[in-house]
């Protein structure tokens, strides 16, 4: 079930179903295919395909590519790809733009019922006659032509004699209607463009609030779910539905938007970030975008377990995205094995132990999973630990490695400091300890503690990778709210790029997106673009821990 039961948009569609209003619903994902989804639109394919599955009704994925300017095939195959990656089916495939003989003949109709008349003002003045809230509109000096004219000057923009801009097709409704929609909307208009789908068949298209009543209409879909910016349009979908004369009549429910903390999204202002180079692609990890947040690494269970958290609902509002990382770390805390890996090196030779000698370490692949079984390390002379484990001239209360102190390596032994070595910077760069082999992790021994155990990898079958940790990409929670562009708020630390290794056993052989839980780390996952077979490059999907709880 990937619906909330608070779901105030289920309860409707029950409803419709129980009382015989519908026998069964068809609802539809209608993208534009003008950039990549986005975690918004996640909370729209979980809410649309979601019920569908749940309440076995049908579910279209319906390309709106009424605008042939900004639509590309890339974006129609990412967009493929990235609903069937959530983990959806789609029953139908179809294109608005297969749509268009339909919608141009119910064009045709409005104007033979005098719904509809041909309009040459311009932009401007289109404005000024529309009014205001406050205002009533005027009528135009072209609202009054006569059928014949109108279908011969529609006609006219059709065959392609007007340039671009030149005239308009608007629904003649009602210029002093409170609502400013109905003040006679523009229904088509005429742009000289190739279109994705249909070439260079069309040189008019039909605007948005026309086209999508009528795709609704067209196929049979019973619940048109949307986000609550088309609440005022409500009235005008059902106009155009009632005057086209739609044999099915769709049903327009509204819900808001899923806003997140420290984060744009919308596709224009994604796409911003993509043509200026700010991020490495649609798919750049820090994106909000559904192939950002794959190649991130987290994972589709995450998101949809998301999705149902934050519910449907009738007011706007932000989710802290924080709640996003808790559910993806409670996803991979059961499916990503814990691993070491040493994000900042520091050489850490024991001057004790066996020169050429390895011993294999058995550790845990899951710290509250003993089904997940134990892996085999290696361990030896020469190690690798983190360099914030070590100060030459410890800090109050820590309990780490410093000159004299001893600490246990996980799964290992008890190390004790010696000696440092620095280079010509004073740079700290070995430090040399002494093991105590008694002190075997399993092996009973009680006579002495520590207070500390630190992760580790033996050198010289250690992995090299490359570690990517990432921070928001926007520092401000509202940008616009205060006037700024959010191209003004732009973390310029929003990723830190780390040369490091892991452990050999399980890490060598990793695949794209394959995860990992690195000791004391976080949670990382095998970048899909940059790792070679050289060097795995690793995303950390998020940090062990944060003080949220949903
Ligand atoms: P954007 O401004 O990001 O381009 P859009 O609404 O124009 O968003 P569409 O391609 O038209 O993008 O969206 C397809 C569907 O996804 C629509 O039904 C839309 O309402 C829904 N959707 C888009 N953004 C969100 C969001 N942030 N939260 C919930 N649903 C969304
Ligand atoms: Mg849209
Ligand atoms: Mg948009």
């Amino acid at each position: 079930n990937e619906n909330n039961s608070s779901n105030f948009i289920r309860n409707i569609i029950i409803n419709d179903l129980e009382t015989g209003k519908h026998d069964s619903i068809i609802t539809r994902f209608p993208p534009e295919p003008n950039g990549y989804l986005h975690i918004g639109h996640a909370k729209s394919i979980c809410l649309n395909f979601g019920l569908a599955k749940e309440l076995q009704g049908k579910v279209n994925l319906r390309f709106d590519d009424t605008n042939p300017v900004k639509e590309d095939v890339e974006y129609v195959n990412s967009i493929k790809e990235d609903v069937e990656w959530l983990g959806f089916n789609w029953n139908n495939l179809y294109f608005a733009s297969d749509y268009f003989d339909e919608m141009y003949k119910r064009a045709i109709l409005l104007i033979k019922k005098g719904k509809a008349y041909v309009c040459e003002l311009t932009p401007d003045e289109m404005r000024e006659y529309r009014g205001t809230l406050t205002e009533p509109g005027k009528e135009s000096p072209y609202r009054n032509r006569s059928v014949e004219e109108n279908l011969d000057l529609f006609e006219k923009m059709r065959n392609g004699d007007f340039q671009n801009g030149e005239k308009v097709l608007r629904a003649k409704i009602d210029m002093s209607s409170p609502n400013i929609n109905f003040r006679d909307p523009i229904i088509y208009r005429i742009a000289h463009s190739t279109h994705h789908n249909t070439g260079d068949k069309w040189c008019v298209y039909p605007m948005y609030a026309f086209a999508h009543p009528l795709e609704d209409a067209i196929e049979g879909i019973t619940h048109s779910i949307c986000t609550l910016e088309f609440a005022d349009q409500r009235p005008l979908y059902d106009w155009f539905v009632k005057e086209c004369e739609m044999e099915n009549v769709p049903r327009q429910i509204e819900f808001a938007r899923l806003n997140l903390t420290n984060t744009v999204m919308s596709k224009r202002k994604l796409k911003e970030l993509v043509d200026e180079g700010i991020t490495d692609g649609w798919d750049d990890p820090r994106m909000p975008t559904i192939s950002g947040l794959r190649r991130r690494g987290y994972t589709s269970e995450s998101i949809r377990n998301f999705c149902r958290e934050i519910g449907v609902a009738k007011a706007d509002s932000k989710v802290d995205s924080q709640m996003l990382d808790f559910f993806v770390r409670e996803d991979l805390q059961s499916k990503a094995p814990l691993a070491m890996g040493i994000l900042k090196p520091l050489k850490l030779v024991i001057t004790n132990y066996p020169e050429n000698d390895v011993e294999m370490i058995e550790l845990e692949n899951n710290a509250k999973d003993e089904t997940k079984g134990t892996r085999l390390i290696p361990f030896g002379r020469e190690l690798y630990i983190e360099q914030d484990d070590f100060m030459e001239e410890p800090v109050k209360k820590y309990f780490r490695l410093f000159p004299g102190n001893e600490v246990r390596l996980k799964g290992a032994y008890f190390v004790k400091c010696n000696d440092v070595i620095k280079d010509e910077n004073g740079n700290v760069i070995e430090i040399q300890c002494t093991y105590d082999p008694k002190t075997k992790s399993g092996s009973g021994f009680t006579d002495r503690k520590v207070k500390s155990t630190i992760h580790w990898v033996e050198a010289n079958t250690a992995t090299p990778c490359e570690f990517r940790l990432y921070e928001p990409l926007i520092l401000d929670d509202a940008p616009e709210n205060e006037g700024k562009h959010f191209l003004e708020q732009i973390n310029p630390n929003s990723i830190e790029i780390l040369q490091g290794f892991a452990e050999p056993t399980q890490v060598k052989c990793a695949k794209s997106l394959d995860k990992f839980q690195f000791v004391r780390n976080g949670f990382f996952s095998v970048d899909n673009k940059y790792s070679t077979d050289n060097k795995l490059v690793f995303n950390r999907v998020v940090p062990l821990k944060s003080s949220f709880k949903p």
